[in-house]
């Protein structure tokens, strides 16, 4: 037995922080601690200045104008604000989402559903996709909005971003897209996509935690959204609050790395994941993936093998970091709602693992999860699932 090894393998949940990123942030704790909103001094220009920089990082990574950033403490304000500030500032109306999308929006959702707003929850088929002629049906002379995620973090399925954007603009109803899984995994220009509102999150793309920012398209028709915290008026007013120096100046560099690595990382953990699969599916052929094999995110893997109880897996392997369905739903006794909404029965979904691979995974590392958890299944007397 050599040392103890520690394998992570759930990026999907949260990433580290890239020391590439750590390394620009730390001279904003101490030397360069002023406040952004004090222009009479050195201090808080020299904030200032960094945040307008980190700003412009941002906004480019999703094809987006600088002003059109707002800074927040990540996505679940990010989307309590665009879907609370589009609906408080309409007053009435329709909105469009999916029963696959994050509690942050379903339950934001769910909340202005009892405040007398009118919600469509999209069904989805057995891999998580959505149908795109039903999006265009439920959609009425009432909807203000759609709410769409680009990519599910616990099966990895992607939508089809760029038709449900032209829809929305046929209709002239904004889109607002959670795409929180998959800037700085995968190209999304919001511009090319007609999205009008979007949230995405540092912790999630190798920055810090605590900091995201909403995209709000400037230009006609304006999108108008009623602020959420009221105060100082920063950040064009709709999100007040002495801003989050270090935090931003790391999202910023996140997004400047992320938008240097993301197509060569990409290529790597797509490779990395298929390899994973395949070992997992020859050791043991009753393994079945949830979602599709194509059109998912690159280290995205959810599976389950029949009989395998998920939690006593997670349980046996203390040195591997993975999840079973997905991380918000270990908290909680129900099953996962994305994998119910898909078909999955409640056995399925208790023998279902989440992997989530990323910028520091290697070979290495796939190699050995992918024998630990077969040995284990195996050990855990599946051996009748081999026929
Ligand atoms: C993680 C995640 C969120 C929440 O992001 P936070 O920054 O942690 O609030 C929202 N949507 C999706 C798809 C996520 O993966």
């Amino acid at each position: 037995m050599g040392s103890q090894r520690f394998v992570y393998a759930d990026y999907l949940a949260t990433t580290p922080v890239d020391k590439r990123v750590l390394a620009e942030m730390l001279p904003y704790f101490s030397e360069k601690f002023g406040n952004s909103s004090s222009s009479t001094h050195l201090y808080g220009n020299q904030a200032l200045s960094a945040v307008e920089k980190a700003r412009r990082e941002v906004a480019r990574i999703i094809g987006a104008r600088t002003r059109e950033i707002i800074f927040t403490s990540g996505a679940t304000e990010s989307i309590d604000l665009a879907l609370n500030g589009v609906a408080e500032y309409a007053e009435s109306g329709h909105i469009v989402t999916c029963v696959t999308e994050h509690e942050a929006v379903l339950q934001t959702c769910e909340d202005l559903q009892r405040r007398g707003f009118l919600v469509t929850f999209l069904p989805v088929d057995c891999n998580g996709c959505i149908n795109l002629s039903e999006l265009d049906e439920v959609i009425n002379s009432q909807t203000i909005m759609v709410s769409l995620m680009a990519a599910n973090n616990e099966v990895g399925t992607f939508h089809p971003v760029s038709e449900i954007g032209e829809i929305c603009s046929k209709y002239g109803v904004l889109f607002h897209c959670d795409a929180t899984q998959v800037i700085g995994k995968a190209g999304l220009d919001v511009r090319e996509c007609n999205i009008d509102l979007l949230s995405f999150s540092g912790h999630k793309m190798y920055g810090p935690k605590g900091i995201g920012a909403l995209y709000v398209r400037s230009g006609k028709p304006r999108v108008r959204l009623k602020a959420r915290t009221l105060g100082g008026g920063q950040e064009r007013g709709l999100r007040a609050g002495t801003l989050n120096v270090p935090g931003i100046v790391g999202f910023g560099a996140a997004c400047n790395l992320a938008g240097d690595l993301w197509a060569s990382e990409s290529s790597k953990l797509f490779d990395l994941r298929v390899s994973l699969w395949s070992q997992i599916k020859s050791a043991l052929p009753k393994a079945e993936l949830n979602g599709l094999e194509v059109n998912r995110l690159p280290g995205h893997l959810s599976f389950f093998v029949p009989g395998l109880d998920a939690v006593q897996v997670v349980a046996e392997l203390p040195d591997i970091a993975l999840s079973f369905g997905a991380a918000c739903s270990s908290n909680s006794d129900s099953p996962s709602h994305v994998l119910t909404a898909m078909g999955r029965n409640i056995d399925d979904i208790g023998s279902t693992l989440r992997i989530g691979l990323g910028r520091f995974s290697t070979e290495d590392e796939v190699n050995y999860i992918a024998e630990r958890i077969c040995a284990l299944a195996i050990n855990f007397g599946m051996k009748e699932i081999e026929n």
